[in-house]
């Protein structure tokens, strides 16, 4: 029996937990997930400093200033950012000061070099009137001690890791990035070039794995090719269990004989072999192998594999980095079919392979990407994503459709 989609994620997502956390150096945390919130200990900015260029005053000293009646005051000092003013400003005096400079004592606002007009003998003329805090970042006005600036699950990127280095730290608790085994399986395949035997054809499988790996921030480990053998796959899946947080196969989990993958994890892996309500990637096979390893039995049509992945697999990657339960699948978003995109009632969800363009207005259109047999990967290669196209005679032009988008349109 054909089981839905959902079902077979919701069965590989309730296998698998986050990996323990782990401190590591803040340099290396981008794309990691955070473990837990942080906490700041201290204040950002650490000292009111000014915002702009200008001069520190006090401001109602300037109270009337304007481009016919300027006010005039001496000026005592320059400050600049890493020093600060070497006195606290009185009443009726001026500082020249430049942005990031700590504000000294007495002044509560800045001027900005716009507004003013140096005069020999140390003055400055002002032809505007400030008011009290204009252009002063004060302590404390993004971030104070205490403040949680980020919180557990959130995926780091550039602006974490800046937020992180603002308030001091150093190291972070975040979980591992999953190491993935990838292993391709089938007698007739051969890894890179070289003559092909009649009959066999050019391992693809694990090059596109490993790189949907990278590309996804999961840490990827070629484990080759292995024949359909029980006792060679039975091997090669314990050794991957063996060393890596997770392994993905393809191959050798349709109703065949020699479909050894789904016999080696129905023996060694407490497997659930399904029958998804989708096509491409019907077949799918899950267990957990040793110390609860969880193994994605893939299928071997290229397309399918990396339908497979994207579905069921990445799902669960996702959750084992730490990724929140919202951040788990990725988000279907809204087109437009603009040719029709064909298919027959039988019962599965099609995921046409498709590429996308936005028109002026937002739009995303989408026609397809090209052939779409699981054997065609040229137009998987080239699709921007995979359209939705429910059970039934297929959709028209001008019909709405939601998109997994992996490329960006
Ligand atoms: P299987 O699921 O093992 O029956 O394979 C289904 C189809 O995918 C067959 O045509 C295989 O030759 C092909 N196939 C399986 N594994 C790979 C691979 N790693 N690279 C390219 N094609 C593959
Ligand atoms: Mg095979």
């Amino acid at each position: 029996m054909l089981i839905p989609l959902r079902d077979a994620q919701d069965h590989v997502l309730e296998r698998v937990a986050a990996l323990a956390p782990a401190t590591v150096a803040l340099a290396d945390t981008r794309g990691l997930v955070l473990a837990q919130a942080v906490t700041a200990g201290e204040a950002v900015p650490p000292f009111a400093n000014s915002a702009m260029d200008g001069y520190a005053v006090v401001a109602a000293d300037t109270t009337g200033a304007s481009a016919d009646a300027p006010v005039t005051l001496p000026v005592v000092a320059e400050v600049a950012a890493g020093h600060p003013a070497p006195r606290p400003l009185a009443p009726g005096e001026a500082m020249r000061i430049f942005t990031g400079a700590p504000m000294p004592d007495g002044a509560d606002a800045v001027v900005i070099v716009e507004h003013t007009d140096r005069l020999d003998g140390d003055a400055v003329a002002i032809h505007a009137a400030a008011g009290a805090g204009d252009h002063i970042r004060a302590a404390g006005d993004d971030v104070r001690p205490g403040d949680v600036v980020l919180q557990g699950g959130e995926l780091l990127g550039p602006g974490h890791l800046g937020v992180l280095a603002t308030i001091g730290v150093t190291e972070v608790s975040v979980h591992r990035r999953p190491c993935v085994g990838v292993l391709s399986t089938g007698d007739e395949l051969v890894a890179g070039g070289g003559p092909l035997q009649p009959g066999q054809i050019r391992e693809s499988n694990g090059r596109t794995l490993l790189a949907l790996l990278a590309e996804d921030g999961f840490e990827p480990v070629d484990l080759g090719v292995v024949a359909d053998d029980d006792a060679a796959i039975t091997a090669a899946i314990e050794g991957a269990a063996s060393r890596c947080d997770a392994v993905l196969t393809s191959g050798g989990v349709s109703m065949g004989d020699i479909d050894l993958v789904r016999v080696v994890l129905d023996r060694i892996g407490d497997m659930r072999w399904m029958q998804i309500a989708i096509r491409p990637a019907k077949p799918f096979a899950f267990g957990l192998v040793g110390q609860g390893v969880p193994v994605f039995g893939l299928p071997g049509n290229p397309v399918s594999s990396m339908v497979s992945y994207e579905l069921l697999a990445r799902p669960a990657l996702r959750r084992m980095a730490g990724h929140p339960r919202l951040r788990w699948h990725r988000p279907a978003v809204a087109a437009v079919a603009v040719e029709p995109l064909a298919r027959r009632p039988d019962g599965k969800l099609h995921l046409a392979r498709v590429v996308g363009e936005r028109r002026p207005d937002g739009t995303l259109e989408v026609r397809s990407a090209g052939g779409q047999g699981s054997h065609h990967l040229t137009a998987m290669a080239r699709a921007d994503g995979l359209a939705l196209v429910p059970d039934g005679d297929g959709l028209a032009a001008g019909d709405a459709v939601r998109v997994l988008l992996r490329a960006e349109v």
